[in-house]
This record gives structure tokens, C-alpha cells and sequence, in this order.
């Protein structure tokens, strides 16, 4: 029977190990991956006992297909040795289904939350992983105060004027390279609000008609973007100097080129542009 959730989150183990349950081992932001002709396979308990990889603090993440999941890191992933190659995240978006994708952001995101919750916040001592319990915390063994994974909510906007997009040069880009608006949901703010600040603040452009397009867990580093698409309303562009160096408006044949294509959201809202203009 297929699952209705293929991916069950869990703090505890849902199954008993077996030899295919699968590792999501990381080093240095690389994940350890099995590379046959063109199959990518995420390795297997068999596979990590076979190669003796010693797995540091290894955590259990849920099952996927009934397959238990574990993810932790490791000091070097050999290469060679059973075709194991260590490709980065975004590689990995492009050679394994959506899914298992997802699940290795998971494990990155908890793996750095880990490393930057390692002392309490409060009293300074070591921080321990939460036991007994189906709840991923790390709890402070003296005082009691716990902390869960956190994501930072960032929004990214396609804003359109009749039949241009606005795109933008931010000084981190590559020479010649454009995006749609982003920028980090502030404390206290709502998603439409901050999509009207960071578009004023960025351009000087108001905006109407903000909505929902989709959103990414974005592990770069803990990031969720959520997505929307927006009309120009009033103002002339001015670039705020600062982030971004130049933007314009863009007709659709203007656009090829001047974006990288991927699959993050940022491309797709700029695609989703081009397939309806
Ligand atoms: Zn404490």
C-alpha cells in the first residue's frame, strides 16, 4: 500500500534498522552520494558499515517509503570506494527525486542547527539532544531551557508591468546577472508586508494584486522563500545602492540570458513570466 505520507518525520525509530535503511552523511556542506553511470543513490547502512565510516552524532530523521532515514556527518568521505562521491545539495536537487531532496535539506538544517545550538543560550553550559520523547529539542541539562529547529522565512517576488518583469542586479551576482526581488521576513512582519518593503526599499516601486506562488525550504543556510507574484502600481525605479546596483524592467525575449536557470523558486517565478506574458 503506498504510503500517504511517503516521508514520516520522527525523532524516534518508527522500524527496526535493516541494511537498506539510508545515511545522509554530510562533510564540510557535501553529501556523501553513490555515483553509478548516472544513478545517484543515497548510501545505505550496508554501504556505510561496508566502507567503516565513522558517523559522528547520528541522528534519526524519520522514515521514507518505510525506509528509516539517519543523517549526521562524517570527517572525510573517501572517493572511489563503492562509487562514493560527495556532491553538493544543490548538485543533488537535480539527480535525485524531489522528495529525498527535501530530506537531505532536513538533515543539513538540523545538522547546522546542532553546531550553532551547541552552548545554552541562557546559563552557557553544553546543550543535549532531548530524549524519551518524539520531539526534535535540545535541551540544557541545568537550567531546562530548550530549543527547536528554527528556518528564517524569506520572500522572493516576480513584479510585473504590463509586459515587463522587474529583475535586479544585486552586487553579489555575477557580472550581467538579474533575479526577482528578495529579501528576510522581518520579526512582527506579515509575508504581504514584507514583500511591499523589500520591493520599495530595493527599487522604490509600490506595488498591488501580492500573491501566493509557492514556496522552498532554502538549507542555504536555513532559509524557507516563499514565493509571489505582484503588479506595479506607482513610483520610478531607483536602485537603493546598497544591495542592489541596477534593475530595470524587462520584456520576456529581454530576459534569456540574464538569469540562471535552476530549480530554485527564484527561476521558476521568472519562467512562470515568460510562459504567461
Ligand atoms: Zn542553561
Amino acid at each position: 500500500m503506498k504510503n500517504y505520507l511517503r516521508f514520516q518525520s520522527s525523532a524516534i525509530l518508527l522500524s527496526p534498522e535493516r541494511d537498506e535503511d539510508l545515511y545522509f552523511i554530510f562533510n564540510n556542506g557535501k553529501i556523501a552520494v553513490n555515483k553509478s553511470k548516472k544513478i545517484i543513490k543515497i548510501p545505505t547502512r550496508k554501504d556505510i558499515s561496508e566502507m567503516g565510516l565513522n558517523i559522528k552524532n547520528p541522528m534519526y530523521i524519520g522514515s521514507f517509503d518505510n525506509i528509516n532515514c539517519f543523517g549526521g556527518t562524517c570527517e572525510n568521505i573517501p572517493s572511489g570506494f563503492k562509487n562514493l562521491e560527495a556532491i553538493g545539495l544543490r548538485e543533488l536537487s537535480y539527480l535525485v527525486e524531489k522528495e529525498l531532496y527535501l530530506i537531505a535539506a532536513k538533515v543539513f538544517l538540523l545538522i547546522n542547527w546542532e553546531k550553532d545550538h551547541r552552548y545554552c543560550g541562557r546559563c552557557g553550559s553544553l546543550m543535549e539532544r532531548k530524549k524519551n520523547k518524539n520531539e526534535r529539542a535540545l535541551i540544557c541539562p541545568k537550567c531546562g531551557f530548550t530549543t527547536w529547529p528554527r528556518t528564517s522565512p524569506a520572500i522572493i517576488v516576480a513584479v510585473t508591468k504590463e509586459d515587463k518583469l522587474l529583475l535586479a542586479h544585486n552586487k553579489n551576482f555575477e557580472n550581467g546577472r538579474y533575479s526577482v526581488i528578495a529579501g528576510f521576513v522581518e520579526m512582527g512582519e506579515t509575508f504581504e508586508q514584507c514583500v511591499k518593503r523589500e520591493v520599495f526599499e530595493e527599487t522604490r516601486i509600490e506595488i498591488k494584486n501580492i500573491k501566493y506562488f509557492g514556496n522552498q525550504p532554502w538549507p542555504f543556510p536555513n532559509s524557507m522563500m516563499i514565493g509571489f507574484t505582484a503588479e506595479y502600481l506607482s513610483g520610478e525605479i531607483k536602485e537603493d545602492g546598497d544591495e542592489i546596483v541596477t534593475a530595470g524592467w524587462f520584456r520576456k525575449e529581454e530576459i534569456c540570458g540574464k538569469y540562471n536557470k535552476s530549480n530554485s523558486i527564484g527561476s521558476q517565478l521568472i519562467e512562470n513570466f515568460i510562459n504567461t506574458h
